[in-house]
């Protein structure tokens, strides 16, 4: 189903005209919102009735949750809670149009943002940890989120925006196969951390249209410090955004700059380059190829419980974040800028 679903994609994509593949990242015109002819790939697999089969697949694994590489085994839907603390019954932060984001995503309407509370990878430096660690949100019923969805739509949204999606895939995934009916479609954004179970992200093929993953470590040990002993951190998000771009590609967009479809990373660089900037972008360049899209960030600030560690206890200098951008730009891939 998923090599049909992506060769069916690819069809569409060679009809529009109006699609075109970014050749930078930074087309920034205001949409006039045509998308004649375009469709978000979901609606695909709805109509094959697939979307259903996986919306079962994804609540199976509550039973045992294996929803991350965390995989605590923990069964959800009895109310057990693992590492991320999250339960069966999805729980929201907040939703709004949200125009801080990255412009393709923004465009003039803004990106349907939804923020889920709780977070699988916990880092000490969070800068939402009232949201991700303490797990300030409501709990809420899937058919509600179908409505926040359809809502943020009908006020001009270029997409949903799905931010730290990943432990609560299966009342998403529900919710988009509520909301479909109900007339959804423009795209999602898989707004995650980047540690990411790759038998979630299989699941999620031909569902999500964008995927914006972070990129944040190049070296375990690292990782392992400021995430929660993450220390496959490196290696499962290689192989996680891999799948990512092996399913929807580049970065394609409308002819106002719009983010359609593709794969958008982002990189926080850290101090003293703890982060690993110069392993990460030539790691994109040589497995995922140099069009690939990458927003390299330097707003990195220490927040929570970063004080508590000399090495992040300070902001990012705009010479380390120009460095970072120095050596993304020499190992040739598009630079979000
Ligand atoms: S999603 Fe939560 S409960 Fe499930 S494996 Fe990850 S941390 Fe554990």
């Amino acid at each position: 189903m998923e090599d049909s679903t992506r060769r069916s994609f690819g069809v569409q994509l060679a009809a529009l005209s109006a699609a075109q593949m970014l050749p930078g990242c930074a087309q920034t015109r205001l949409p006039s919102r045509p998308r004649a002819g375009w469709e978000p790939a979901y609606l695909l697999l709805y109509r094959s009735g697939e979307l259903e089969r996986r919306v079962a697949a994804f609540s199976a694994m509550y039973r045992s949750c294996r929803l991350c590489p965390r995989r605590c085994g923990v069964d959800r839907k009895t109310g057990e809670r693992g590492i991320c603390r999250g339960t069966a019954r999805v729980r929201i932060a907040a939703s709004h149009p949200h125009f801080g984001e990255e412009r393709t995503l923004v465009g003039r309407y803004g990106s349907g943002t939804i923020f889920f509370s709780r977070c699988s990878l916990l880092c000490e430096f969070c800068q939402n940890w009232e949201i991700n660690h303490r797990g300030d949100g409501l709990d809420t019923r899937d058919e509600d989120l179908a409505g926040t969805m359809i809502d943020l739509q009908s006020r001009g949204c270029h997409n949903i925006n799905l931010v730290t999606p990943s432990h609560y895939a299966p009342n998403i995934v529900a919710a988009v196969a509520a909301a479909i009916p109900r007339g959804l479609r423009i795209p999602l954004v898989w707004n995650c951390g980047g540690y990411e179970s790759l038998e979630a992200v299989k699941l999620l093929d031909g569902i999500v249209d964008i995927y914006l993953p972070d990129f944040k470590y190049s070296d375990g040990r690292t990782a392992a410090k400021f995430s929660r002993g993450a220390v496959d951190y490196p290696e499962v998000a290689a192989a996680a955004i891999e799948e990512m771009h092996r399913q929807v590609g580049d970065l394609v967009t409308d002819e106002d700059g719009i983010a359609l479809r593709g794969l958008l990373i982002r990189h926080l660089v850290l101090p003293d380059n703890l982060a690993g900037t110069d392993r990460f972008v030539r790691w994109v360049a040589t497995s995922l190829g140099q069009n690939t899209c990458v927003n390299i960030m330097g707003q990195y600030r220490p927040e929570h419980r970063a004080h508590k560690y000399p090495e992040i206890s300070r902001r990012t200098t705009k010479k380390e974040h120009a460095q970072a951008t120095a050596w993304a730009r020499d190992a040739g891939i598009r630079v979000l800028n």
